[in-house]
């Protein structure tokens, strides 16, 4: 009997595992062990808050997941009024997939780990603990353990399994790679409501250029093609895609959308949908609802331990919530205008 199961080891799962040292605790994760068996898209840019957080942990990051090139601004366009700005940023660039393995890197030896191990289903037992039925090199396999934290992200097996009737605003992330053909590297975001009320982004990585975007589900493949196609105007090269990759992406529309879980059950990272509904950043939230969930967690399971977690995210769930506040002059294409027209905060580009 495993004290806690985490499923999912992105930053939250991780995290929460290398928190919980000296606890018996089982991780599964169905990422291949080797490098490259990542799937997820990702921006793989490092926000302050993210780098709070690891600065809190006392963590420093390794060269050998940084990037080049460590860009210092985001060229912001709004499609619909041809607008360009720039702000000034201050981002790390990295290797997603390399980051969530020097994440995974620093478990302790007390927890096993299981890659390559795709949880199927969970359920309750009678006496309150639950089994879980995971798929590692085509064998069934089963885990018992007193309680089931889901870091297991966006689509969320825990979440639907526990709380199928729990409803969180999604998207649908689409995401490409090329080969790096501008003449000078550039971080964009782009704003155009003709193809979604979202947005878009396009970073520079190691000679690769990635542009990718969330879009509401219905058409999001040729929304995505109409939206490379109007950018080319405005001096994107896009060229043959090298990779390209979708999935779901949660941006929490309201404070009873978050969903941190109960009985025993426990949602962390985007699983319980926290991530900024402003700018789908997602590391930092990963991160804190990890260690506000390991602080919670005490020797034998109870009802205490989900008031504590309720309590230790809640400055976390109100800065996410307040970023909804933000929204508006993000989304809303005449505050948007008026925004960006006034310059506030831009900077100007001398070349
Ligand atoms: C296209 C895109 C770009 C983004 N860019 C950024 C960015 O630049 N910066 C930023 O901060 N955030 C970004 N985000 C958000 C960020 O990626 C997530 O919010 C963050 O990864 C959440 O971390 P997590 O640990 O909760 O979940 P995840 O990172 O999604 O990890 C979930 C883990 O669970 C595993 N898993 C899932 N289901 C199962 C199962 N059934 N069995 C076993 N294992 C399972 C997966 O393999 C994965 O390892 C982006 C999101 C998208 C979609």
């Amino acid at each position: 009997m495993f004290d806690v199961v985490i499923i999912g080891l992105g930053p939250a799962g991780s995290t929460l595992a290398r928190l919980l040292a000296g606890r018996k605790v089982l991780c599964l994760d169905k990422k291949a062990p080797q490098p490259g068996g990542f799937e997820k898209p990702c921006g793989g840019l490092l926000a302050p808050d993210a780098q709070k957080a690891l600065a809190r942990f006392d963590l420093t990051l390794p060269k050998s997941v940084l990037v080049a090139p460590q860009l210092f601004s985001v060229r912001t366009l709004d499609l619909s009024t041809g607008l360009c700005r720039h702000y000034q940023r201050f981002y790390v660039n990295m290797d997603r997939d390399k980051f969530d393995r020097w994440l995974m890197s620093l478990i302790p030896s007390s927890a096993e780990v299981k890659e390559d191990a795709r949880v199927t289903n969970i359920t309750r037992d009678a006496d309150g603990a639950f089994t879980v039925t995971f798929v590692q090199n085509g064998q069934t396999q089963t885990a018992h353990a007193k309680r089931v934290a889901g870091a297991d992200g966006a689509d969320s097996l825990v979440r639907r399994t526990f709380f199928p009737a729990h409803q969180i605003r999604s998207y649908v992330a689409v995401q490409q790679c090329f080969k790096e053909t501008h003449k000078s590297p550039f971080y964009s975001c782009i704003f155009d409501p003709a193809q979604t009320d979202c947005y878009s982004w396009s970073v520079s990585k190691d000679g690769y250029f990635i542009f990718g975007g969330a879009y509401p589900a219905q058409d999001c493949r040729a929304r995505f093609e109409r939206q490379k196609q109007a950018l080319e105007k405005y001096g994107f090269q896009f060229g043959a895609p090298v990779k390209t990759e979708a999935c779901r992406v949660l941006r929490p529309a309201g404070w009873n959308e978050f969903c941190l879980g109960e009985k025993g059950v426990f949602l962390i990272g985007e699983a319980a949908g926290l991530i900024s509904p402003s700018s789908l950043e997602g590391i930092s939230s990963a991160l804190i609802s990890a260690r506000r969930l390991a602080q919670s967690l005490s020797a034998e399971p109870g009802a205490e331990e989900h008031r504590r977690y309720a309590r230790g995210t809640f400055g976390l769930r109100v800065k996410l919530w307040g970023k909804l506040l933000k929204c508006p002059f993000m989304y809303r294409p005449f505050l948007r205008k008026y925004v960006m027209k006034s310059g506030v905060q831009s900077i100007r580009i001398i070349r």
